[in-house]
């Protein structure tokens, strides 16, 4: 994927495109990967890199959702359970089984989760994962030591699936690019474009990079921004009703010692009635997460010190070992697309499901829904806007399409397993010069092979994309990433063709975005 060839590409279209695209997250690069796979002519537009915005924040689990069948949300679970099975098929390199257990407590936690979870087995069907088990306390113990073992009775096994969100995003990225989708970061849409008769026909954005201006016709647009999709239907419809009840959720993360096996815990029941979970990811410990309504979508949100408390409490209820704040090694914060249909304050009640909302002058906006159910809600998306756009119809080919780089056992390559098939690759650039084979930080196994990878292949156009998504250094390690930042963005100036002034301002701008990852032990 070359940004200056789609930027020609784009530039230079005589034709109407089928469809534009704007937002380069789960949502959009799901909908980009149906359309080009259709071999409808696809442009996306994401105004800042591709995952920039919720879909690198997840908890990075491919699941059916426990919490949505305590609120007794049977269908979205059994949908989103079908979809784990299909990506766990089509993504192999990137999606995994992981084991969980409930640790019990009290008497009648064992029968009530066991008979939970028997349920969420069966909803799952012919996709399903491991099969769910009681544990003895010795069983618990022996799966996750450093669990608080005072008053434990025993536990609920069960499995589910566990990814990795940005690099998924970035595979769905180059099999849309492999099926001749047009796809540009750091290109933001800034108004919409109507015909005589006001029916939307085209986009204006902009190419952030050169601050040029362009156009871009399309027969269809679709509004893919998230929690930021109400700027876009405000530019449409400027009395509009706003779409989205936002709310943010932050995750901790912490050494291994914390959790060092290979099972995650959930709890089912938070002090506050929340579904809680640590689990195991790159040889880290995630612990989140919240649901805390916010008024103002942006960027680069931040957790509040609450957040982080109430994280740390939660975490110590149940690790022997109690975490403090000293211990975050990074914490970061996602916003969820919540769409209100219910007019609610409370947004950990708002549906997950998907909404697909077709505006008078025909700007299709789709939000809510999560990154596992990105595929069907894609193939939803289609089938309006290939009426929408009168499109031919052509079948959907997404549930049988392999996503770029799977293979099986790719766990082989250690930690250059989420790349696949590419892995060898990767291993060849090291081999050649033998300065991008040693690891860029002693904290992380990120090796400078990587960084030149991510600039050649994959669109890395900054720093904070290396760190952050190409590779999750900052998500994993705030303060070894930042400590790697010089030696990356000088290799990633190399490979750029940039100078040592565009170094100096990356440095400055990835020190201000590596501030709401970084947790200081006395909060003001
Ligand atoms: C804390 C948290 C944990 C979660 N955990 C899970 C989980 O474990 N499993 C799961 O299945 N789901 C999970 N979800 C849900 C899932 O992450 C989201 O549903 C999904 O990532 C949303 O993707 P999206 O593409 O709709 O939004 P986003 O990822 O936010 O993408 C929207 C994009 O639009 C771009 N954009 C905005 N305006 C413009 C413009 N004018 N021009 C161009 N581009 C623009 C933004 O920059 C952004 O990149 C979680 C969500 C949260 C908040």
């Amino acid at each position: 994927m070359t940004r200056a060839q789609f930027l020609e590409q784009a530039r230079t279209r005589g034709e109407v495109w089928d469809l534009v695209v704007v937002g380069g997250g789960a949502t959009g690069m799901g909908i980009t990967v149906d359309a080009a796979s259709r071999h409808y002519s696809v442009l996306l537009l994401e105004q800042s890199d591709f995952g920039k915005g919720t879909s690198s924040r997840s908890t990075k689990l491919i699941h059916g959702g426990v919490r949505y069948l305590q609120q007794g949300n049977v269908s979205l679970v059994m949908e989103a359970l079908k979809e784990r099975g299909i990506l766990f098929r089509n993504a192999p390199h990137l999606v995994h089984d992981l084991p969980f257990v409930v640790p019990n407590y009290q008497w009648w936690e064992t029968p009530f989760y066991g008979i939970g979870l028997k349920v969420y087995d069966l909803l799952a069907g012919k996709y399903g994962f491991g099969k769910s088990a009681l544990l003895s306390r010795d069983e618990v113990l022996a799966r996750i030591p450093t669990l608080q073992q005072e008053g434990l009775r025993g536990g609920v096994l069960y499995h589910d699936g566990q990814f990795d969100d940005s690099r998924l995003l970035i595979s769905l990225a180059c099999t849309a690019a492999e099926r001749g989708a047009c796809l540009l970061n750091y290109a933001p849409v800034t108004a919409l474009h109507k015909d005589a008769e006001g029916i939307i026909n085209g986009v204006t954005f902009f190419d952030a990079e050169s601050g040029q201006k362009h156009t871009a016709y399309s027969r269809c647009v679709i509004n893919a921004t998230g929690a930021f999709c109400d700027v876009l239907h405000r530019e449409d419809e400027p009395d509009g009703e706003p779409m989205i009840a936002p709310s943010q959720g932050v995750h901790i993360v912490l050494d291994r010692s914390f959790l060092p096996g290979s099972t995650a815990i959930m709890v089912p029941h938070t002090r506050d009635g929340r579904v809680m979970f640590a689990i195991p990811w790159h040889h880290h410990v995630i612990v989140g997460t919240t649901d805390t309504p916010i008024q103002e979508v942006r960027l680069e949100p931040a957790p509040t010190p609450g957040e982080i408390d109430f994280i740390l409490e939660t975490a110590r209820d149940y690790l022997a070992r109690r975490p403090s704040r000293k211990d975050i090694l990074s914490v970061f914060t996602g916003i969820r697309p919540l769409v209100n249909t219910a007019r609610t304050s409370n947004t950990a009640a708002l549906s997950r499901e998907h909404t697909i909302m077709i505006s008078k002058s025909g700007l299709l906006t789709i939000a809510g829904g999560k990154w596992t159910t990105y595929r069907k809600m894609a193939e939803d998306c289609l089938e309006h806007a290939v009426v929408l756009g009168r499109l031919e119809e052509r079948p959907c080919l997404t549930r049988e399409l392999v996503i770029h780089g799977a293979m099986p056992g790719a766990t082989e390559n250690g930690p250059l397993a989420v790349y696949g098939s590419e892995a060898p690759r990767i291993q060849k650039l090291a081999l050649e010069r033998p300065e991008l084979a040693g690891p860029l930080h002693p904290s992380l196994p990120i090796i400078g092979a990587q960084v030149v990878w991510a600039a050649r292949e994959e669109m890395a156009r900054t720093l904070d994309d290396v760190l952050a998504r190409r590779t999750r250094a900052l998500f994993l390690n705030s303060r070894a990433a930042l400590e790697m930042a010089p030696v990356v963005v000088h290799l990633l100036a190399g490979e750029l063709g940039q100078n040592a002034a565009w170094e100096k301002q990356q440095l400055e701008e990835f020190a201000r975005i590596a501030d709401s990852f970084l947790v200081h032990s006395n909060p003001s």
